[in-house]
């Protein structure tokens, strides 16, 4: 193992997990790994088939993955290929099952696809191990749930004696398990990494959505390219992207843009360009994803609210890879978290309609929340964090006021209270600023004596007052397909126990920027 370590790759020691990963494939052991990003999980498999001198098959999601990887691969000495539909040599499926390549790529599609006798003379030869890169895609839990993926199993059945080794950078427990069950795996060596990215600062800020407030962002980032390094703008919509390339531009700043209704060949040139340094600025969808492989980007900034924590926490991972301080501002507006349609369009199980929406509170949660963000970005993948506050974040480095909001408190929780039956925040707050909607009216709601008495605060307000609530334990959420219901907890009602409308203990709440004008 170390020898192929120093001959091919030129390093001299195993970095933690590595060894112990390699050992269990070489057993024949079925394995899970889950490290960060940058922390050497392809290692993993790539020692194993130059160990033995048997084939190693890799299932990677994307054509340009897999192309780049096998470039990288062949640089070093290594007899790497691919097979998708896009490979048009026909000798590659020949000399591959033959066994003449000791790493072979192939997409989730090809290896259902291809006919089992490629399997059998391949198995003649041997297989070292069977790897699904971004094994995460298998899971609907997962963020990046592919249908091609799933039907992997089938070669379980064709590979009996092969170790299975599923990689990914970021799966909750949900997720993990779904993919040992997916893969029918046998009693795997699970190896989970920290996911703490120390280096990273992470921030979150509200923001409105628009030209003003986008000119503001493009004078802030010309200063941090001027004197920090490059950055990555990652924004919801194509337009988006579109409008603050354009005022980049404007501004002299060397930007590229990036999304997936652009053609092939100008996307690749963009993503050169700014691995080369020649860009400061990428403004990118999520298109702009996986394999950018640029140690030195110092900032990722989202423009919008991600999808879920885990889309977050590998968006903005792509910065410090390099292990120098970097940092991670995340924009968002209250109408991100209204996005749950959106985001739901292309699914249809209930299943994974709920996965969606959960993971799109969660991620609201993470926006909103006034406690260390590196805190809640590990609980939330089941990581015990050493610290309570990290000092690397907006909530553990600015010290948040605090405010008495009893009353307030009291008037939302009474009239979610008041109206025993479970709607969603936007109606209670209607009630409270005395809303006369045909919705309110049917109920009967104009009638309760909460009604109105809320209306010196807009609704943004109490939206953001229901957050502060919701992050304390004194409301909670409950998702069902798409809806979300807000209701008052147990915490709450103890509050509500003890208060009368002339009278409220002290509660206190951290304020946040949104409740402040
Ligand atoms: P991942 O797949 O987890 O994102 P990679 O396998 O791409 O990570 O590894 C990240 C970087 O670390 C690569 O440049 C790789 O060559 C390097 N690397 C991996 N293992 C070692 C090692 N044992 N010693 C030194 N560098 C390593
Ligand atoms: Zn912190």
């Amino acid at each position: 193992m170390e020898s192929v370590l120093k001959k091919y790759f030129g390093y001299s020691a195993f970095r933690e997990y590595q060894k112990e990963i390699i050992e269990k494939i070489l057993q024949k052991r079925d394995c899970l790994v889950v490290m960060a990003t940058g922390s050497g999980k392809s290692l993993c498999y790539q020692v194993p088939p130059l160990a033995v001198g048997k084939t190693g098959i890799v299932i990677s999601p994307l054509i340009s993955l897999m192309q780049d990887q096998v470039m990288t691969l062949k640089q070093r000495g290594i007899r790497a290929e691919y097979l998708g539909s896009s490979q048009t040599n026909p000798t590659v499926q020949i000399k591959a099952e033959s066994g003449q390549f000791d790493i072979l790529f192939m997409t989730p599609e090809k290896a259902c696809l291809i006919p089992s006798s490629f399997w059998s003379k391949l198995l003649k030869v041997g297989i070292s191990l069977f790897a699904v890169d971004e094994s995460h895609c298998i899971s609907e839990w997962g963020h990046n749930f592919r249908v091609e993926y799933k039907q992997l199993d089938k070669l379980r059945n064709i590979l009996l004696d092969v170790p299975f080794v599923a990689l990914t950078a970021t799966a909750t427990e949900k997720v993990q398990i779904d993919i040992i069950s997916s893969l029918k795996m046998k009693d795997p060596y699970i190896t989970i990494g920290s996911f703490d990215r120390g280096n990273l600062f992470y921030g979150v800020k509200p923001f409105n959505r628009g030209q003003l407030f986008i000119n503001e962002l493009v004078r802030e980032v010309s200063k941090f390219v001027a004197s920090t390094g490059s950055t990555i703008i990652y924004c919801t919509t194509i337009k988006d992207v579109e409008q603050i390339f354009k005022t980049l531009q404007d501004a002299g700043i060397k930007v590229g843009i990036y999304h997936g209704q652009m053609d092939n060949k100008t996307r690749e040139e963009s993503h050169r360009l700014f691995i080369r340094d020649e860009l400061q600025v990428m403004v990118a969808t999520i298109a702009f994803g996986m394999g950018i492989d640029k140690p030195n980007i110092r900032q990722v900034i989202h423009y919008g609210c991600p999808k879920s924590p885990e889309s977050y926490y590998q968006e903005s991972g792509r910065c410090g890879r390099d292990g120098i301080a970097s940092v991670c501002w995340l924009y968002y507006s209250r109408s991100d978290f209204a996005k749950a349609d959106f985001y739901c369009g292309e699914f249809t199980t209930p299943n994974q309609r709920r996965a969606v929406m959960e993971s799109l509170m969660a991620a609201q949660r993470y926006c909103l929340t006034t406690t260390c963000r590196r805190k809640f970005l590990l609980d939330h993948f089941g990581e015990k964090s050493a610290a309570d506050r990290c000092g690397n974040c907006d909530n553990c480095t600015v010290s948040k006021k605090e405010c008495d909001m009893s009353r307030e408190g009291f008037l939302l929780m009474a009239c979610i209270q008041s109206c025993r039956s479970k709607r969603g925040l936007n109606m209670y707050i209607d009630i409270l600023r005395g809303s006369r909607s045909r919705k309110i009216l049917d109920a009967q709601f104009d009638k309760l004596p909460l009604h109105g008495l809320g209306k010196d605060y807009s609704s943004n307000w109490w939206k953001a007052l229901a957050s502060q609530l919701i992050s304390c334990g004194y409301l909670m959420e409950t998702v069902s397909d798409v809806y979300v219901t807000v209701s008052v907890s147990s915490k709450g009602e103890q509050f509500l126990r003890s208060a009368r409308p002339d009278y409220q203990p002290p509660l206190f709440l951290p304020v946040t920027s949104e409740m402040v004008d």
